[in-house]
């Protein structure tokens, strides 16, 4: 039996403006049903890659398929997928039902059937009761989910979502993604989500790719993502990390290579307290800043390189009355990821990293 076709395929995806490639060779299958995003720096071309599905662009070479069909020829109306932008792109001067019924207007559909479908659009986004006001009646988040209602009404089989979160403040963005994870469980559909927030792209997705200059740096889970970044851009724009250079490596772990270790897997104590772990080097508490449910501290190690030590403030082991003083930082093997493009002789490499199946999340860099 044939495996269903993916929900998106992207092959050899390329589109140049001027010299710029925007979008550089990208090979992607989204499976149907995913929540997947595309998360990247500003200008690494995830917009454009939204707009080479949508259709709003054409790619200079490669192709784009939706559910097994090849569409790179067709207009954006001819493909099965939907469109929400940050700025939500409402008509101001139409009703919240009429603008979401407008894309069932335009395919003709009549208006007690279109909305009779409205109505119940605006209820999946708890907007019931709504519909007779103007979109300038509404708060940011409320007209974001007008604009949600709008793009899913029409049951697109894919929704492209282009930073909708972007405008708003924090509290409701925090409030819209729980909405948005529960819009597309409900509706079953592909959301193929873009945003430059790496929280908001762990907390929501099944799958992420990193984009970074046009290409695809790593593509996984948000675990595989954030556990074992498979170069030091990835490890270093999705969250924060400890890179630890060659020579750095050498000293502390006992072998080259690039590696990182993330600040929340290290730990910290005075010089004189025994620490258990792995890896251990010494240093200088440089500074300690409180961020409310934890403590970040910096320490300028004694062979010349700053780290970075989260603690969460229940298990506050120095104070903030120990900048400047001696301490002692920790952290284990299992913890100690490796960036190295180069293959590692199997020798060098300790059981547990070996026999660790995340790590497989590596194997297409090394290739
Ligand atoms: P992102 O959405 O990740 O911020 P974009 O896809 O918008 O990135 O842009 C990727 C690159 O392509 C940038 O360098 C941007 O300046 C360039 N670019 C995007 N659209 C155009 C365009 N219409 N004309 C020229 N350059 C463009
Ligand atoms: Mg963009």
């Amino acid at each position: 039996m044939a495996a269903d076709p993916p929900a998106i395929r992207l092959t050899g995806l390329t589109k140049a403006f001027g010299a710029v490639n925007a979008v550089d060779g990208v090979d992607l299958d989204i499976v149907e049903g995913e929540f997947f995003s595309m998360l990247g720096p500003s200008g690494s071309g995830k917009t454009t890659v939204l707009r080479l599905i949508a259709g709003f662009e054409q790619p200079t070479s490669g192709t784009v398929a939706l559910f097994g069909q090849d569409v790179t020829d067709r207009a954006p109306f001819d493909r099965d997928v939907n469109t929400v932008f940050q700025d939500y792109a409402l008509f101001p001067h139409m009703s919240v039902l009429d603008n979401v019924a407008y894309g069932l207007r335009v395919r003709g559909m009549s208006k007690r059937e279109r909305h009779a479908l409205a109505t119940d659009a605006l209820a999946t986004v708890r907007l019931e009761g709504f519909g007779d006001r103007k979109p300038g009646q509404l708060s940011g988040g409320q007209r974001q989910r007008v604009a949600l209602a709008r793009a899913t009404v029409v049951r697109p089989k894919a929704l492209l979502l282009d930073e909708p979160l972007g405008a708003l403040d924090l509290k409701l963005r925090e409030q819209m993604q729980v909405e948005l994870k529960e819009l597309q469980r409900e509706l079953g559909i592909t959301f193929i989500f873009v945003t430059h927030d790496q929280e908001e792209a762990l907390t929501l997705s099944d799958r992420i790719a990193v984009f970074n200059e046009g290409r695809i740096e790593q593509l996984g889970t948000p675990a595989e993502i954030y556990d074992r970044p498979a170069s030091p851009f990835v490890a270093a724009f999705v969250g924060t990390s400890n890179i630890l250079d060659d020579d750095l490596s050498r000293r502390v772990l006992g072998r080259g290579g690039l590696h990182t270790v993330r600040p929340e897997k290290m730990r910290i104590a005075r010089a004189d307290a025994a620490i258990q772990a792995d890896h251990q080097a010494a240093g200088i508490l440089a500074e300690v800043i409180y961020v409310g449910s934890s403590t970040r501290l910096i320490v300028d190690l004694d062979i010349g390189r700053r780290v970075t030590v989260l603690e969460q403030n229940d298990a506050h082991r120095v104070g903030e009355d120990a900048r400047g003083s001696r301490v002692r930082v920790g952290w284990d093997e299992r913890d100690t990821m490796s960036l190295t493009a180069a293959p590692i002789p199997a020798d060098d490499i300790p059981p547990l990293t070996r026999s660790e199946p995340a790590s497989r999340s590596l194997d297409w860099r090394l290739q």
